[in-house]
């Protein structure tokens, strides 16, 4: 099975109500690292892309996910909504002129938005942020696609990875953004931008049919 702009769109409504489920969960993870915000940023952040996917309709892959990318840069505030941002737009120009998407182009679009995260916000692996739930998803689809498997088994084998990175945070001591204010007092806790990664990365694979 392909990935069309409208299983985009799909799999992003189910991005919002997963954040939405999980938007005082992601509240108290960042209150006890962070601001308490960032369950607010995301849900404010997706409903505003359902919404504009609603009126919009976007035909590609590309132009439905660089509206995704514009309203979250707009309108989620707060250091992960540039990040995220700029992580759906950098996936809106790797996936190209592509009218439907194949398990190596998804894997590619993945790596190309962690890419984006990282020239953006200049984290590296271990710094217990987003990347730490991306970079071994992006490993997970890369490898996972290599096979030949479609867009919902690479998904899924993201989320997968992703919520184990997300889940190892636990350990980490903070280096960027606000939890890194708290030096070793950050460890002990789940990065909140991780998890709210490993959230979407599943409802994505779900939405996908995985
Ligand atoms: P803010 O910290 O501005 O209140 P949010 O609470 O919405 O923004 O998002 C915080 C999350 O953003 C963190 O949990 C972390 O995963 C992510 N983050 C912060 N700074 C960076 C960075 N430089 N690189 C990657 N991710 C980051
Ligand atoms: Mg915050
Ligand atoms: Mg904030």
């Amino acid at each position: 099975m392909g990935c069309t702009a409208q299983d985009i769109t799909t799999a992003l409504r189910a991005g919002a109500a997963v954040v939405a489920e999980h938007r005082d969960e992601l509240i108290q993870l960042d209150r006890e690292i962070g601001d308490a915000d960032h369950g607010e940023n995301m849900d404010r952040g997706f409903r505003a892309v359902i919404a504009k996917l609603d009126t919009a309709g976007p035909e590609t892959p590309a132009a439905t996910l660089k509206l995704a990318a514009t309203v979250l840069i707009s309108t989620v505030g707060g250091a992960s909504g540039p990040l995220y941002g700029t992580a759906f737009l950098r996936a809106a120009t790797a996936v190209g002129d592509d009218t439907e998407l194949d398990g190596r182009a998804v894997a590619a679009a993945l790596q190309a938005g962690m890419e984006g995260v990282v020239a953006r916000g200049r984290a590296e692996v271990g710094d217990k942020t987003m990347i730490d739930a991306l970079s071994p998803a992006v490993e997970a689809a890369r490898s996972v696609a290599e096979s030949g498997a479609d867009g919902a088994k690479v998904l899924a084998a993201a989320a997968e990875a992703a919520h184990q990175g997300a889940q190892d945070t636990e350990g980490l001591v903070a280096r960027k953004g606000r939890a890194s204010y708290l030096g070793e007092r950050s460890a002990g806790h789940v990065d909140p931008g991780a998890r709210s990664t490993a959230l979407l990365l599943t409802a994505f694979a779900e939405a996908a049919g995985a």
